[in-house]
């Protein structure tokens, strides 16, 4: 079967059959946006279907249509894996290499001899999948799933349920349409979407007006706690632990957050540093603008990867140690050297 060619997936799809979808753990707008959307085509086309997340999403995507239908495999790890082993067809959105699942999930899925579908915006994918639907050209997976129905030749399936989905991936990927990954073809389908009665005004401010007052406190700690290098057109923002329990942490809380940096005049590389006491582990966040590949410079320093532009990565060795560690870093791989 030729992995990339639509009839694999046509051929794959054929029959009525037991279907999981699966997003990155942390799951984002995007990967919630797509899994969710892509769950509500194929329950329309007959297929027995579950998301399984590898942990919780945020509140502030809780409003999305069937969100709690969604099992959660590191809370209810027993009915999950019977729901995984029982599936006949597994996709996998928004990822593309097992461990991005962390390890639980990950180590678990690997095991299982299932045909994978995978549809995906990063890059360097993995090789596990029987389909691969994979092109960094896209801003988001959600702007792929689209393409993915159209491909099907179901695009008139699109009801409002799946548009609301699939806009909410697409607006927070793309920075509400200001990344440069967006094009005039996604500007049509976002147009196409709207046409399909999504709410656009109410997504967005389900999605940018709800914060809560200790959200928007830890914010404020986050600026304060910002620190600039303006000859290496680098910042970079610390959160410790202390300050995510002073203004009860709750998932989401920092989605964004490592954005604000990039709106000084002359910084193109922001990165923020959060503490995970519970996990052992500092989680990174990498945001560029322009030429310096941020995928690159985590998948070189900190054990992560993503995008060019956007990047994630994690150390073991603690807040103060990474962010020296860091420093060190920056002196000689900075956008400044471009
Ligand atoms: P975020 O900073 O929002 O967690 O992630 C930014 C982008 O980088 C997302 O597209 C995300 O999927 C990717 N990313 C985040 N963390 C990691 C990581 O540890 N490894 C890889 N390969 N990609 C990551
Ligand atoms: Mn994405």
């Amino acid at each position: 079967m030729n992995k990339t060619d639509i009839n694999t997936a046509i051929a794959l799809l054929e029959q009525k059959q037991k279907i999981a979808i699966v997003p990155h753990r942390n799951p984002d707008g995007d990967a919630m946006g797509s899994t969710l959307g892509l769950y509500a085509f194929l329950k329309k086309s007959g297929h027995e279907v579950t998301v399984v997340s590898p942990n919780e999403f945020p509140d502030f995507l809780a409003w999305l249509p069937d969100s709690d239908k969604v099992v959660i495999f590191e809370r209810e790890i027993e009915k999950a894996k019977e729901i995984l082993q029982k599936s006949e067809l597994i996709f996998t959105l928004d990822f593309n290499a097992f461990h991005r699942m962390g390890d639980l999930m990950g180590n678990f899925l690997s095991e299982l001899k299932v045909p994978f579908l995978m549809i995906d915006h990063h890059e360097k994918p993995d090789d596990y999948a029987t389909y691969m639907f994979s092109d960094i050209k896209y801003g988001s997976t959600c702007e792929m799933v689209y393409h993915f129905i159209s491909k099907l030749g179901k695009i008139d399936w699109i009801d409002k349920q799946i548009a609301t989905c699939l806009y909410t991936g697409i607006v927070t990927d793309s920075g509400s349409f200001k990344y440069p990954s967006t094009t005039s073809t996604t500007h049509r389908v976002v147009a196409d979407l709207i046409d399909k009665g999504v709410e656009n005004t109410k997504i967005h401010h389900l999605l940018f007006d709800s914060n809560s007052y200790n959200r928007l406190k830890l914010l404020g700690r986050a600026l304060e706690n910002m620190v600039v290098f303006p000859e290496l057109k680098t910042a970079y923002i610390r959160l410790s632990q202390s300050d995510l329990d002073e203004f009860h942490f709750e998932r989401g809380d920092t989605e964004g957050v490592v954005n604000y940096p990039l709106t000084i005049k002359g910084i193109d590389f922001s990165v923020i540093f959060i503490e995970n006491s519970a996990e052992e582990i500092v989680k990174m966040s990498f945001r560029s603008q322009g030429d310096f590949d941020v995928n690159m410079f985590a998948r070189n320093y900190f054990n992560g990867g993503g995008h060019k532009n956007a990047s994630g990565g994690r150390s073991t060795k603690g807040l103060t140690e990474t962010i020296e560690e860091f420093l060190q870093v920056i002196k000689r791989d900075n956008p400044a050297k471009m």
